[in-house]
């Protein structure tokens, strides 16, 4: 049911004319997708919340290279946070992205 009203949705969406500021969300969307750490920071908020330090260790990245990307996915509202104390816990924000980029690792995968 879930799936058949978001099918729906693109579907219902799609239109033939993009005005200039859809475009620009559109490739900065591809923009945040074509990084292979964004990737995998995405890959991993998809199931649930993490704190910069877990993101950092799980991945094996530095605390810093992880902070600069969640900057850079917290100004397109891709991920959210909330703070424990001195602790930020970030989560994804946006679904749709989050299904493309699903849709991306079926489709690298299916084979
Ligand atoms: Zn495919």
């Amino acid at each position: 049911m879930k799936e058949e009203q978001q099918h729906e949705e693109i579907f219902v969406e799609g239109t033939s004319h993009l005005d200039e500021e859809t475009l620009f969300v559109v490739s900065q969307t591809f923009k945040a997708l074509s990084d292979q750490t964004r990737i995998r920071i995405l890959n991993l908020l998809c199931t649930e919340e993490h704190s910069v330090n877990e993101i950092a260790e799980t991945l094996g990245l530095s605390q810093s290279s992880v902070s600069h990307q969640l900057r850079f996915l917290k100004n397109l509202r891709l991920v959210k946070f909330r703070r424990e104390g001195t602790t930020l816990y970030y989560s994804e924000d946006d679904h749709h992205v989050m299904n493309l980029l699903k849709q991306a690792i079926k489709h690298a995968t299916h084979h």
